[in-house]
Protein backbone atom coordinates (compact mmCIF):
# COMPACT_ATOMS: atom_id res chain seq x y z
CA UNK A 1 0.00 0.00 0.00
CA UNK A 2 1.40 3.54 -0.57
CA UNK A 3 0.62 6.98 2.09
CA UNK A 4 2.52 9.23 -0.56
CA UNK A 5 0.61 12.67 0.45
CA UNK A 6 0.10 11.63 3.93
CA UNK A 7 1.77 13.64 6.63
CA UNK A 8 2.85 11.03 9.54
CA UNK A 9 3.80 12.71 13.34
CA UNK A 10 5.33 9.84 15.62
CA UNK A 11 6.11 11.28 18.83
CA UNK A 12 9.16 10.11 20.85
CA UNK A 13 10.47 8.81 17.49
CA UNK A 14 14.37 9.06 17.74
CA UNK A 15 14.66 5.81 19.41
CA UNK A 16 13.43 2.83 19.49
CA UNK A 17 9.78 1.58 18.58
CA UNK A 18 8.92 5.18 17.35
CA UNK A 19 11.74 5.21 14.96
CA UNK A 20 11.18 1.49 13.89
CA UNK A 21 7.64 2.70 13.15
CA UNK A 22 8.72 6.05 11.38
CA UNK A 23 10.89 4.14 9.18
CA UNK A 24 8.11 1.83 7.90
CA UNK A 25 5.62 4.81 7.53
CA UNK A 26 8.21 6.78 5.25
CA UNK A 27 9.00 3.57 3.35
CA UNK A 28 5.09 3.08 2.46
CA UNK A 29 5.83 6.69 1.17
CA UNK A 30 4.33 8.90 4.04
CA UNK A 31 6.18 12.01 4.94
CA UNK A 32 7.34 11.58 8.45
CA UNK A 33 8.00 13.99 11.62
CA UNK A 34 10.08 12.37 13.50
CA UNK A 35 10.24 14.29 17.26
CA UNK A 36 11.92 14.32 20.74
CA UNK A 37 12.37 16.41 23.18
CA UNK A 38 16.36 16.92 22.30
CA UNK A 39 17.11 19.58 19.07
CA UNK A 40 20.89 17.80 18.72
CA UNK A 41 22.29 17.58 14.94
CA UNK A 42 21.72 13.80 15.44
CA UNK A 43 17.94 13.95 15.43
CA UNK A 44 18.00 16.55 12.50
CA UNK A 45 20.40 13.77 10.51
CA UNK A 46 18.03 10.59 11.15
CA UNK A 47 15.27 12.62 9.48
CA UNK A 48 17.41 13.68 6.99
CA UNK A 49 18.50 9.84 6.34
CA UNK A 50 15.34 8.13 6.25
CA UNK A 51 14.35 11.40 3.47
CA UNK A 52 17.22 10.33 1.83
CA UNK A 53 16.34 6.55 1.86
CA UNK A 54 12.92 6.79 0.89
CA UNK A 55 12.14 10.14 -1.40
CA UNK A 56 9.56 11.79 1.19
CA UNK A 57 9.79 14.60 3.10
CA UNK A 58 10.67 13.57 6.50
CA UNK A 59 12.02 16.11 8.89
CA UNK A 60 12.56 16.41 13.09
CA UNK A 61 10.95 18.53 15.20
CA UNK A 62 11.83 19.03 18.94
CA UNK A 63 8.93 19.12 21.38
CA UNK A 64 8.51 18.02 25.08
CA UNK A 65 5.66 15.50 25.27
CA UNK A 66 5.60 16.61 29.02
CA UNK A 67 4.42 19.03 28.56
CA UNK A 68 0.81 20.01 26.90
CA UNK A 69 1.57 22.94 24.45
CA UNK A 70 4.53 21.79 23.26
CA UNK A 71 2.38 18.45 22.55
CA UNK A 72 -0.29 21.17 20.41
CA UNK A 73 2.66 23.03 19.35
CA UNK A 74 4.15 19.99 17.69
CA UNK A 75 1.03 19.43 15.11
CA UNK A 76 0.47 22.80 14.38
CA UNK A 77 4.27 23.30 13.33
CA UNK A 78 3.82 20.50 11.07
CA UNK A 79 1.49 22.05 9.62
CA UNK A 80 -0.33 19.13 8.47
CA UNK A 81 -1.09 15.64 9.98
CA UNK A 82 -2.99 12.68 8.57
CA UNK A 83 -1.52 9.87 10.66
CA UNK A 84 -0.69 10.68 13.90
CA UNK A 85 1.61 7.63 16.18
CA UNK A 86 1.88 8.47 19.85
CA UNK A 87 4.19 6.88 20.60
CA UNK A 88 6.37 8.82 23.19
CA UNK A 89 7.26 6.99 26.69
CA UNK A 90 9.30 6.45 29.49
CA UNK A 91 9.60 4.03 32.53
CA UNK A 92 10.52 4.29 36.02
CA UNK A 93 10.51 0.56 38.57
CA UNK A 94 9.48 1.31 42.24
CA UNK A 95 7.30 0.23 44.63
CA UNK A 96 4.74 2.31 44.77
CA UNK A 97 5.21 3.42 48.47
CA UNK A 98 8.41 4.18 47.35
CA UNK A 99 7.43 6.23 44.02
CA UNK A 100 9.10 9.23 43.17
CA UNK A 101 6.17 12.10 43.00
CA UNK A 102 8.36 13.64 40.22
CA UNK A 103 8.13 10.26 37.99
CA UNK A 104 4.77 9.47 38.64
CA UNK A 105 3.93 12.91 37.03
CA UNK A 106 6.04 12.60 33.99
CA UNK A 107 5.02 9.12 33.33
CA UNK A 108 1.23 10.42 33.41
CA UNK A 109 2.11 13.44 31.45
CA UNK A 110 4.52 11.81 28.87
CA UNK A 111 3.21 8.14 28.59
CA UNK A 112 -0.87 9.41 28.91
CA UNK A 113 -1.61 13.25 28.56
CA UNK A 114 0.23 13.85 25.43
CA UNK A 115 -1.87 11.57 24.08
CA UNK A 116 -5.03 14.16 24.81
CA UNK A 117 -3.32 17.00 23.55
CA UNK A 118 -1.90 15.94 20.42
CA UNK A 119 -5.00 13.99 19.45
CA UNK A 120 -6.84 17.12 20.11
CA UNK A 121 -4.82 19.29 18.21
CA UNK A 122 -4.56 16.21 15.20
CA UNK A 123 -8.33 15.93 14.69
CA UNK A 124 -9.31 19.07 13.40
CA UNK A 125 -6.69 18.51 10.67
CA UNK A 126 -7.99 15.33 10.03
CA UNK A 127 -11.60 16.30 9.60
CA UNK A 128 -10.77 19.06 7.01
CA UNK A 129 -8.21 16.65 5.53
CA UNK A 130 -11.63 13.73 5.19
CA UNK A 131 -9.28 11.48 6.49
CA UNK A 132 -7.14 9.71 9.87
CA UNK A 133 -5.17 7.28 11.73
CA UNK A 134 -4.67 7.29 15.23
CA UNK A 135 -2.51 4.51 16.03
CA UNK A 136 -1.50 4.76 20.02
CA UNK A 137 1.41 2.82 21.05
CA UNK A 138 -0.09 1.39 24.63
CA UNK A 139 1.57 -1.84 26.11
CA UNK A 140 0.66 -5.06 27.26
CA UNK A 141 0.44 -3.10 30.55
CA UNK A 142 -2.36 -1.37 29.04
CA UNK A 143 -4.10 -4.46 29.39
CA UNK A 144 -3.01 -6.19 32.40
CA UNK A 145 0.01 -4.91 35.46
CA UNK A 146 3.13 -5.95 36.58
CA UNK A 147 4.49 -5.34 40.28
CA UNK A 148 6.72 -2.09 40.80
CA UNK A 149 5.50 -0.42 37.58
CA UNK A 150 2.15 1.39 38.95
CA UNK A 151 2.51 4.65 37.10
CA UNK A 152 3.25 2.74 33.95
CA UNK A 153 -0.27 0.69 34.29
CA UNK A 154 -1.67 3.32 35.24
CA UNK A 155 -1.13 5.85 32.17
CA UNK A 156 -0.90 2.45 29.26
CA UNK A 157 -4.70 1.54 31.05
CA UNK A 158 -5.56 5.20 30.17
CA UNK A 159 -4.22 5.52 27.13
CA UNK A 160 -6.26 2.01 25.93
CA UNK A 161 -9.24 4.16 27.48
CA UNK A 162 -8.94 7.47 25.96
CA UNK A 163 -8.46 5.38 22.51
CA UNK A 164 -11.76 3.79 22.76
CA UNK A 165 -13.53 7.03 23.33
CA UNK A 166 -11.95 9.03 20.39
CA UNK A 167 -12.74 5.78 17.90
CA UNK A 168 -16.73 6.45 19.76
CA UNK A 169 -16.49 10.07 19.40
CA UNK A 170 -14.84 9.52 15.86
CA UNK A 171 -16.74 6.62 14.69
CA UNK A 172 -18.90 8.39 11.56
CA UNK A 173 -16.33 9.83 10.18
CA UNK A 174 -13.54 8.22 8.23
CA UNK A 175 -11.27 8.57 10.93
CA UNK A 176 -10.07 5.58 13.21
CA UNK A 177 -8.21 5.48 16.56
CA UNK A 178 -6.44 2.16 17.84
CA UNK A 179 -4.01 0.89 20.25
CA UNK A 180 -1.15 -1.67 19.27
CA UNK A 181 0.10 -3.01 22.40
CA UNK A 182 3.28 -4.63 22.86
CA UNK A 183 4.91 -7.05 24.76
CA UNK A 184 8.73 -6.86 25.48
CA UNK A 185 11.05 -5.27 22.50
CA UNK A 186 14.55 -4.98 22.73
CA UNK A 187 14.61 -1.30 22.43
CA UNK A 188 16.61 1.76 24.80
CA UNK A 189 13.45 1.72 27.25
CA UNK A 190 13.75 -2.32 27.69
CA UNK A 191 17.60 -2.07 28.17
CA UNK A 192 17.27 0.69 31.22
CA UNK A 193 15.25 -1.60 33.07
CA UNK A 194 17.68 -4.72 32.80
CA UNK A 195 20.43 -3.30 35.56
CA UNK A 196 17.49 -2.45 38.12
CA UNK A 197 15.61 -5.53 37.47
CA UNK A 198 18.86 -7.38 38.12
CA UNK A 199 19.71 -6.08 41.27
CA UNK A 200 15.95 -6.40 42.20
CA UNK A 201 15.54 -10.21 41.82
CA UNK A 202 19.87 -10.91 42.33
CA UNK A 203 20.30 -12.47 39.01
CA UNK A 204 22.39 -12.30 35.80
CA UNK A 205 21.27 -10.44 33.08
CA UNK A 206 20.55 -13.25 31.04
CA UNK A 207 18.14 -14.61 33.81
CA UNK A 208 16.90 -11.19 33.49
CA UNK A 209 15.81 -11.55 29.90
CA UNK A 210 14.45 -15.46 30.21
CA UNK A 211 13.01 -15.51 33.16
CA UNK A 212 11.63 -12.48 33.88
CA UNK A 213 10.75 -10.09 31.09
CA UNK A 214 9.89 -13.51 28.51
CA UNK A 215 8.88 -15.34 31.28
CA UNK A 216 5.37 -14.04 30.40
CA UNK A 217 6.25 -13.84 26.66
CA UNK A 218 4.89 -17.15 25.70
CA UNK A 219 7.05 -16.66 22.42
CA UNK A 220 9.82 -16.54 24.11
CA UNK A 221 11.37 -13.80 21.59
CA UNK A 222 11.08 -9.95 21.71
CA UNK A 223 8.51 -8.47 19.39
CA UNK A 224 10.39 -5.87 16.62
CA UNK A 225 10.13 -2.54 15.59
CA UNK A 226 9.50 -3.62 12.13
CA UNK A 227 6.51 -5.96 13.09
CA UNK A 228 4.74 -2.94 14.99
CA UNK A 229 5.97 -0.78 11.84
CA UNK A 230 3.95 -3.26 10.17
CA UNK A 231 0.84 -3.45 12.48
CA UNK A 232 0.98 0.24 12.38
CA UNK A 233 0.67 0.33 8.22
CA UNK A 234 -1.95 -2.31 8.61
CA UNK A 235 -3.89 -0.16 10.70
CA UNK A 236 -3.41 2.72 8.34
CA UNK A 237 -4.61 0.40 5.43
CA UNK A 238 -8.07 0.39 3.94
CA UNK A 239 -8.48 -3.34 4.98
CA UNK A 240 -8.45 -1.77 8.63
CA UNK A 241 -11.37 0.94 7.59
CA UNK A 242 -13.61 -0.65 10.24
CA UNK A 243 -11.12 -1.12 13.19
CA UNK A 244 -11.09 1.06 15.37
CA UNK A 245 -11.45 1.71 19.33
CA UNK A 246 -9.85 -1.52 19.85
CA UNK A 247 -6.62 -2.88 20.92
CA UNK A 248 -3.91 -5.57 18.78
CA UNK A 249 -1.28 -7.07 20.93
CA UNK A 250 2.13 -7.74 19.50
CA UNK A 251 3.33 -9.90 22.81
CA UNK A 252 4.00 -13.37 21.47
CA UNK A 253 0.90 -14.21 23.61
CA UNK A 254 1.62 -12.43 26.92
CA UNK A 255 -2.15 -11.24 27.53
CA UNK A 256 -3.58 -14.73 26.02
CA UNK A 257 -2.04 -16.10 29.37
P1 LIG B 1 12.78 4.31 23.83
O1 LIG B 1 13.31 4.80 25.12
O2 LIG B 1 13.69 3.68 22.85
O3 LIG B 1 11.97 5.44 23.08
C1 LIG B 1 11.19 6.38 23.75
C2 LIG B 1 11.08 7.58 22.87
O4 LIG B 1 10.34 8.60 23.56
C3 LIG B 1 12.46 8.20 22.54
O5 LIG B 1 12.48 8.64 21.20
C4 LIG B 1 12.53 9.35 23.51
O6 LIG B 1 13.37 10.39 23.02
C5 LIG B 1 11.09 9.78 23.53
N1 LIG B 1 10.76 10.63 24.67
C6 LIG B 1 10.98 10.41 25.99
N2 LIG B 1 10.59 11.47 26.70
C7 LIG B 1 10.07 12.37 25.82
C8 LIG B 1 9.53 13.66 25.95
N3 LIG B 1 9.41 14.27 27.14
N4 LIG B 1 9.15 14.30 24.82
C9 LIG B 1 9.29 13.73 23.60
N5 LIG B 1 9.80 12.50 23.42
C10 LIG B 1 10.19 11.83 24.53
O7 LIG B 1 11.58 3.30 24.25
P2 LIG B 1 10.65 2.33 23.39
O8 LIG B 1 10.74 1.01 24.01
O9 LIG B 1 10.87 2.51 21.96
O10 LIG B 1 9.21 2.91 23.80
C11 LIG B 1 8.36 3.55 22.90
C12 LIG B 1 6.92 3.36 23.34
O11 LIG B 1 6.60 1.98 23.31
C13 LIG B 1 6.67 3.83 24.77
O12 LIG B 1 5.40 4.46 24.85
C14 LIG B 1 6.67 2.53 25.55
O13 LIG B 1 5.90 2.62 26.71
C15 LIG B 1 6.04 1.59 24.54
N6 LIG B 1 6.31 0.18 24.80
C16 LIG B 1 7.58 -0.31 24.77
C17 LIG B 1 7.77 -1.66 25.00
C18 LIG B 1 9.13 -2.29 24.96
O14 LIG B 1 9.26 -3.44 25.34
N7 LIG B 1 10.15 -1.59 24.51
C19 LIG B 1 6.68 -2.48 25.29
C20 LIG B 1 5.43 -1.95 25.32
C21 LIG B 1 5.24 -0.61 25.06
Amino acid sequence: MTLSGKTAIVTGSNSGIGLGVARELAKAGADVVLNSFTDRDEDHALAAEIAAETGTNTRYIKADMSKGDECRALIETAGACDILVNNAGIQYVSPIDQFPVDKWDAIIAINMSSTFHTTAAALPMMRSAGWGRIVNIASAHGLTASPFKSAYVAAKHGVVGMTKSVALETAQEPITCNAICPGYVLTPLVEAQIPDTMKEYSMSREDVIKNVMLERQPSKEFATVEQLGGTAIFLCSDAAAQITGTTISVDGGWTAL
